[in-house]
Parts: C-alpha cells; structure tokens; sequence
C-alpha cells in the first residue's frame, strides 16, 4: 500500500476517533426539559428576549422560542436546535449563528434529527437503534460534509480527566478553564457562559435602541447556547469516562461506558447513574436539564438586572457573538474574568459529575476499540465445493476442506461513526494447506477404492495474500483515486474514506446488527489470492489420459487461486481492554486458475487439457490483533 495513504487513513481514523457526545435530538430533549420548567417570571422573559432577537429573522426562527412538535423537513428553527448544533455543526457561537441564518443545509441536518428521533422512539431493541444511527449518520455526513472533521484533533467535548482525588471543585473548575489546558467541556462552557451573562447584563445596564437590543439578545442567546452544548455534554458516561490513552482506547473506552453507564457523584456529592450519547434515559436528560435551568435562570437574571453589575467589565463594547473556535484550538487561551463571573459558573458547575481519574492507580478501566494500526495473526478453517477438477473431463463436483494461518498487518477504522461501520483494512501474508478433493481423478469405480491417493485435486499447500479495504464506489478505488485526491482535494479524500468505511456511496455494505451478531456484505471489499505450487513446488497430478484405454500419467501443475468473501457474519462485539480477537464466518466464492505444467512421469507425455474451476464455500476465521498503543494523549498524574 502506498505509504502516503497508510498516513492518511491513520490521520483520519484519529480524527473519527473524536466524538461528540449527545446526539442532535439528545441535546434538544435536555435544552427543551430545562426551559419548560422556567418559572413563569423568567420564560416570560426569555420570550421577549428571543422576540428581539427573532426581529428580520422570521423567515428562519420559530415565533416562540420552543417548538417541541418539530418534525419533518422544519423550515424554521427553535431555540433547543441551536445547543445542538453547537459545536457539533458549528466550530464557534458566532459560526453556529451563521450556520444557523444563512445556510440551506441547516434545516436538512434538523430534518435528519428529526427523523433520528422518531426513529429511535419507535425502535424495538437495540440493534434497530444502531441501525437507525448509522442511517442518520451516513445522511448527515451528506448534508454537512465537515461534521466528521469539526470534532477535530482536540478533546472539546470531553471532560479533563481528575488529576487528583484531593482536588477540590473550584480548583478543579480553575485548572479546566487556565490557559493552556486543553479544551474541555468546563472550560469551553465557563468561556461562553461568561460571554453570554455579560451580553445579556448589557441588555439591562445600557440604553439600547431597538436594533442593538435585537443585536445583544441574539449574540447573548448564542453564546449561552454554546455554552449549554458542553455544559450537557460534561453528564454523558463516555465523555465523563472516556478521555484517556491512544486514539483506540479513548474511542473504546468512550463506547464502552456510553453503553454500559457509568456511577458518578457530582461535586454537590449527589450520586447518579449515567448513560452515554446514543444511550440517553429520561432520568439522564433530568440530571443534565437540572444543570442547564441553572444556567440558564442565572442568564435571565443577568438580562434583568438582578445581579451586581460591577461584576462584570464595563462598558458594553460588543454585540456580536463569540468567535472563539473550538474546533481549531487545541488549549484553553488566556481570558481576563472577574471572579465574580468564575463564582457564578462554579455554582453551576457545582451539579456537573466529578470525572474518572487520569492514568494512574484508581483509574477506571479502559477498552480498546478496532482503531489505529495493528498486526495480529488470524487462522481460518474453510469448506468449499468445487464445481470439478483441472482437467477438461473432470466435471464431476466435490468438496476440498482447508485451514490457514496468517501474518496479519493492518489498520482499524472499524466504526468510524458507529459500530455498523467497518474500516477495516488489512494485509495478510499466509500458508494455507488443503485436504484431498472428495471427487477423483476419474469417475471410474475401482477407481475410489484408492482413497484420497486417486483425487482430482491432492492434499496441496500454498502461500497467499489476502487483502481488505472498503471502496466508496468500485473496488480498489481508495487505494487509487486517494493519493490523487488527497492532494488536489483533502476534504473530498476525507468524505470519501469515511463514506467507504461507512459502506460506500450507495451504503448497502453497511453491517446491519441484529440481535444475535452483526452481517455485512463485503463483496469487493476482500479477496484473498493463493498460489499453489510456490512453497514446495508445483502438486503432482493424476490424470486420464486417454479415455478409451484409460491410461494414467502424473502432470505436475502450478494454479492460482482468487476468493471473494460475499457476506460475513460476526457475533457480537466485546470490549477488551488490550488486545482484540474476533470470529469471523464468511461465505465466499471463487475460481482457480491453473498455470504452468509439465509432465512427470512419464516425462515425454503430451500435456492435457486443463480449465478454470469454480467454487463456493463457508470460511470461519479467528484473528487476534494487537494495536500499536501511543499513549500520546494520556493526562497522567
Ligand atoms: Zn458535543
């Protein structure tokens, strides 16, 4: 494989590795539960305020602030759209409003929600659910091509693990937010609430016209809902659990306790159970909504005047919504706050979960996902049927049984969204030795008394190579259009691998999981070649020569064998925490091409007629793989 595209991919599946936490539906829910329990005082005024910010933008904002019913292609848009779209379809609260005002494919990503929703409310178990996801997600990525690439190389989205037991809250709240911490959902949210109550202290303390006033209620909205993005984002499991280690173990360790929840106490020392992103309870939308009606009721008192207005840097200076990017920056910059504004966030911050330890004893355990690059060895056993021999005559059919044993080298994007996706490529440099064909060399009956000494094809071994890569289109086109397209267009390569990993253009190689393991159609994806003949030189075979005096001569023969794996089927996925085995059942098809032969004894024979034969078969293979491990990415203490 071409060592640029080896570089790519790993770059890529660090990238994928980075998740987003909520859902867009999950975010709506938690927004939507914090404001209906608003007291009438502050929905009232957070009505008004979405009015004035709602003026010359009717044609894309819903005239109340929340519109529980949305679904369908919506043409507008209500204020529980906006946290979800934050971060995850925007990079800043200012990209988010202009993604949100100005552009077309805003109202398909929430038409797609939507959809999600109603999708998952009616799914019968969990594996509907994921199938659900990886349809939403292979959409998704359709209509907002970046959404894979925002989450970028940092972990925004994700709690700092807890450097220390002895930590207290507000030392804790101060390391996530100083300069040069890397980004983390409490810093991120401390940096936008702070810009949203300052705007929206501005909409008390200063004499505003009508068009300022619209101006500072729109930006201080945004930014507050920027800011509850990662506020709800810090109570999903895997976010809560997930950062550490190489970009295989954050992706498996962020999986496995979205799946399997996690038991926190929050710093108020409340305790809990929560579930991850694509996993939400109600009682998990409860626990984040408590934090965000806190949020949000200390942003209404801001914009009414209720608090101390030294508090925050005066004068008003700037109407527009926050541009701090979040996609691009790795660290925490450096922001002059008063304390008083860091005392109000550590109310809030108060009911956020206290996260898992950083690397070291008392760590929570870790998984690892099929992620980064690895070499393992894999070991099949196979059964095919044949459609005849080599020789022209032999037309009758058989069975040829086979076992296999491989050096695999490769690379794991498996799941690049979810675990219905298979990036899965690899190498496999292998021996393989073959039992005797059940059909012999003739149809002759004395002739099946010589048991497996007189079978068309004998006991033979070879080396082979197997190879799997998804495609986006046809075969093999990654590994040629990439470099090309890498060059002249990044951001198309990276759609383009990610749709391959995904299933392709037209998804139908997507695995679909069911309840009793996961089946994909893999036609194209994999082929292994074999060459008899090479290792210990070409079989020795026993042919007819002539069918009217039945004579006998042994020909030595070199062949060529392709196998294409059609479906595949794999029990469900476990978690390991080091390295990774899987059984795997594949039904496949093939041919086998006969090459150079001579003739053995006697040696001045004529050659014979010889042709392709045909099979089908069920292969079941065991690999066990051992991924590289980094560590580049683990807080230690
Ligand atoms: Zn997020």
């Amino acid at each position: 494989m071409n060592r640029k595209v080896i570089i790519l991919l790993l770059i890529l599946t660090v990238r994928a590795a980075t998740a987003y936490a909520w859902l867009y539906p999950e975010h709506r829910e938690i927004t939507l539960k914090a404001i209906v329990k608003l007291d009438s005082g502050r929905r009232f005024l957070f009505e008004q305020l979405w009015n004035s910010a709602r003026k010359g933008k009717e044609g894309r904002l819903t005239i109340g602030a929340i519109d529980p019913g949305q679904i369908g292609l919506p043409t507008l848009l209500d204020y529980t759209a906006w946290p979800a779209i934050a971060g995850d379809h925007s990079t800043s609260s200012e990209n988010m409003m202009y993604n949100i005002l100005q552009t077309e494919w805003i109202l398909k990503v929430a038409d797609i929600a939507a959809r999600l929703q109603n999708g998952l409310d009616e799914a019968r178990n969990q594996s509907e659910r994921v199938n659900r996801m990886r349809d939403s997600d292979i959409k998704l990525l359709r209509a907002d091509p970046e959404y894979v690439s925002r989450a970028g190389g940092n972990n925004g989205h994700f709690l700092m693990a807890l450097p220390d037991v002895n930590i207290t809250a507000p030392e804790y709240f101060a390391k996530c937010f100083e300069k040069g911490c890397e980004l983390n959902t409490i810093g991120i949210y401390t940096w936008f609430h702070i810009s949203a109550i300052r705007k929206a202290a501005c909409l008390h303390s200063q004499r505003l016209t009508s068009e300022q006033r619209s101006a500072y209620a729109l930006s201080a909205l945004a930014d507050e809902a920027f800011a509850l993005h990662f506020l709800e984002d810090s109570f999903t499991s895997g976010h809560i659990a997930g950062i550490w280690g190489d970009a295989s173990q954050r992706k498996g360790t962020h999986d496995y306790y979205n799946e399997k929840g996690l038991e926190i106490t929050t710093w108020q020392g409340v305790r809990m159970v929560l579930m991850g992103d694509a996993y939400m309870r109600p009682e998990d939308a409860d626990h984040a909504a408590e934090a965000v009606l806190k949020s949000l009721t200390q942003f209404l008192d801001a914009a009414a005047g209720k608090m101390d207005e030294t508090m925050f840097p005066a004068p008003c200076s700037f109407a527009a919504p926050d541009t701090f990017n979040v996609s691009k920056a790795k660290y925490m910059p450096l922001r002059e706050v008063q304390e008083g504004e860091l005392q109000l966030c550590r109310e809030i911050l108060l009911l956020t979960p206290i996260p898992g330890l950083a690397t070291g004893w008392g760590e929570l355990p870790r998984f690892r996902s099929e992620l980064g690059p690895f070499i393992g060895i894999a070991s099949a056993v196979r059964g095919g049927w044949y459609n005849g021999g080599f020789a022209d005559y032999q037309t009758t059919s058989g069975v040829v049984a086979g076992l296999e044993l491989a050096l695999r080298l490769g690379l794991g994007m498996e799941g690049v969204l979810n675990e219905s996706g298979d990036g899965l490529v690899f190498l496999d440099l292998g021996w393989r030795i073959d039992g005797a064909s059940s059909m012999r060399f003739d149809d002759e009956p004395a002739i099946k008394n010589f048991g497996a000494f007189s079978a068309a094809i004998p006991s033979r071994d070879a080396y082979f190579l197997r190879l799997r890569m998804p495609f986006f289109l046809i075969p093999g086109d990654i590994l040629i259009a990439g470099p090309i397209l890498y060059l002249t267009s990044p951001k198309t390569f990276n759609k383009m691998v990610v749709a391959a990993g995904n299933g392709g253009l037209i998804p139908w190689q997507s695995g679909i999981r069911t309840p009793i393991g996961r089946f994909q159609f893999v036609i194209g994806r994999e082929v292994g070649i074999c060459m008899y003949g090479t290792g210990n030189g070409p079989d020795a075979f026993l042919m007819t020569v002539d069918q009217d005096t039945k004579d006998q001569a042994v020909f030595s023969l070199y062949t060529t064998q392709f196998d294409f794996p059609i479906l595949e089927y794999r029990p469900m996925r476990n978690f390991s925490s080091g390295q990774s085995a899987s059984l795997v059942f594949q039904f496949y098809g093939g041919f086998d091409i006969p090459g150079k032969r001579t003739s053995v004894y006697p040696s001045d024979y004529p050659l014979p007629d010889v042709k392709t034969t045909w099979f089908a078969g069920l292969r079941m293979s065991f690999d066990w793989r051992y991924y590289f491990s980094g560590r580049k990415n683990s807080p230690t203490r």
